[in-house]
């Protein structure tokens, strides 16, 4: 019997696929398609995630150097510039990455760690027994695996066939427009923003809202910058164009653009999109399947959000899965997989609902813009923002005390190369602590001792031994 069928071989999926073979379980992926999916989506990596993959030694994969992520400067929310370089505990980190490429890094991984892809294999159907669940794969024999996991996208077949709802909300009611362009040298600011005569300068990387609509200019580096509209009311029928892309800029802008099409290296882009949904799975575990990423979350990817959320579910459910499947998981561990991520799922559907409604046009929007505006002048109120995009707002529940426990493992020196193993560690300042279970690293300069999980959350933190057993018997079971 496989341990883990994993259905969907996206960046949840083959992540997912990853954090189980460093745990020692034995995962097979399924997917429908023959061979990488060809449409452009996330043009980046916003938040904990990127601090999460350098962790296991990805980071430096995706960028080609070995230097630690750095918090971002700066970023946007709901068209607002969101200035952080000032605020005292800055977390949110940004790895301008196309998708393709992460998932391109993350296939090579998975093959690396031995993980077999089977594509071309669509998951149609289950059936479930008390120790297994039967898989059943279009023109191909059904597999007996321990578990299933639906990482296949938003339409999810596995979230259907399990019986899971997915309450939420879809809209109609907006058009967005996305292509990739070239425009004329001159037409571009010495800092990158869209200079357009009869209107001014359309900043770089920021949404910037009319009284119309709303364009993003993204001249990314190394390839073609990107174009993107939003609009309301203002249906097109017939393929996505160019000539369409710049009706609809001249429109939300009152002044025309001069654009041209895409010149530098693909994939290229041209989309157009309706409406949009914002849907939660109402659990996110029935029995012997889960849901991973898209299948159990989608909403608008305003500001990116997606993969920051859908990567920490992996890497959060893929070593008490591991564990689960070895046998020497501690009873409910696997349940903590909804009651920890599926509230970090809620907090972005809630904040890409909210960043949606700022940038609709209308004077009521604009009044509430002015408040919100000065609200963010507010240091404490920008600092709440930005925890809130970086994905570190929530606290995971656990029986421990102390200020870290529940959340990320703060930077210490020397981590980094630790926590590529994706074992426990106990960070042990005195040297003087003994544990099973977990590898103990002396670490003078601690002011506590912290006992991270493979997820690298703090689970606890002392000066002395108190609560360290009880810790790690309710995460790592008992010898
Ligand atoms: C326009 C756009 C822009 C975005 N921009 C950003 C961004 O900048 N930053 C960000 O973080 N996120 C962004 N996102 C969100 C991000 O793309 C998604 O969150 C991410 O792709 C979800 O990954 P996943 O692995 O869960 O699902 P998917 O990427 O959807 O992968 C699911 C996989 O499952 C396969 N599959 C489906 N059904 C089956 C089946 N029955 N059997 C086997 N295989 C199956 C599919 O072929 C697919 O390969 C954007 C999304 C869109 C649409």
């Amino acid at each position: 019997m496989i341990d883990v069928v994993i259905a969907g071989a996206g960046p949840n999926g083959l992540m997912l696929a990853c954090e189980l073979a460093l745990a020692g379980a034995r995962p097979v992926v399924l997917e429908r398609l023959a061979g990488p999916a060809p449409e452009p989506r996330a043009n980046g990596l916003v938040g904990q995630v990127v601090r999460l993959l350098d962790r296991r030694g990805l980071h430096e994969r995706l960028t080609g150097n070995d230097e630690p992520p750095r918090p971002a400067p700066g970023f946007v929310f709901g068209a607002f510039p969101l200035q952080l370089h000032d605020l005292p505990d800055n977390l949110l980190y940004t790895l301008p990455v196309p998708q393709n490429r992460v998932e391109q890094m993350l296939a090579e991984r998975a093959a690396e760690l031995g993980v077999e892809v089977r594509r071309e294999h669509e998951v149609v159907g289950l059936t479930h027994h008390e120790n297994s669940v039967t898989v059943e794969i279009e023109g191909h024999e059904p597999l007996e695996a321990a578990f299933l996991v639906g990482a296949d996208g938003g339409h999810s077949v596995v979230r259907k066939l399990a019986g899971i709802d997915f309450p939420g909300v879809t809209t109609d009611d907006s058009v967005s427009r996305t292509g990739s362009v070239s425009v004329p040298p001159e037409s571009v600011g010495a800092d990158g923003s869209l200079l357009v005569p009869g209107f001014g300068a359309v900043p770089a990387f920021r949404h910037l809202r009319t009284d119309r609509g709303l364009v993003a200019w993204a001249p990314f580096p190394g390839r073609s910058p990107g174009l993107t509209t939003v609009e309301w009311d203002q249906p097109e029928e017939g393929e996505a164009s160019l000539a369409e892309l710049q009706a609809s800029v001249e429109r939300v802008l009152g002044a025309p653009v001069r654009i041209g099409p895409p010149t530098g290296p693909g994939p290229h882009l041209m989309r157009r999109l309706f409406g949009g949904n914002t849907r939660l799975a109402s659990r996110y575990r029935a029995g012997r399947v889960l849901l991973l990423g898209d299948a159990a979350h989608v909403h608008s990817a305003i500001g990116g959000p997606g993969l920051n959320l859908g990567l920490q579910d992996a890497v959060n459910l893929g070593w008490k899965l591991a564990a689960e499947v070895r046998g020497d998981a501690p009873k409910g561990l696997l349940d903590t997989y909804e009651s920890e991520r599926r509230p970090a799922a809620e907090r972005v559907t809630m904040h890409t609902q909210a960043q949606s409604v700022l940038i609709r046009p209308g004077s009521d929007v604009t009044a509430l813009r002015v408040l919100f505006g000065e609200l963010l002048e507010l240091p404490a109120n920008r600092q709440h923002v930005a925890d809130l995009l970086a994905g570190v707002d929530i606290r995971y529940d656990m029986p421990a005390a102390g200020p870290l426990v529940g959340r990320p493992a703060p930077e210490v020196p020397g981590l980094r190369e630790l926590t590529r193993t994706g074992r426990p560690l106990l960070l042990d300042p005195a040297g003087e602590l003994r544990a099973d279970r977990v590898d103990v690293v002396p670490m003078p300069g601690l002011d506590t001792a912290l006992l991270l999980r493979p997820d690298c959350y703090v689970a606890w933190q002392g000066t002395t031994a108190d609560g360290l057993d009880e810790a790690i018997a309710t995460w790592f079971g008992t010898p």
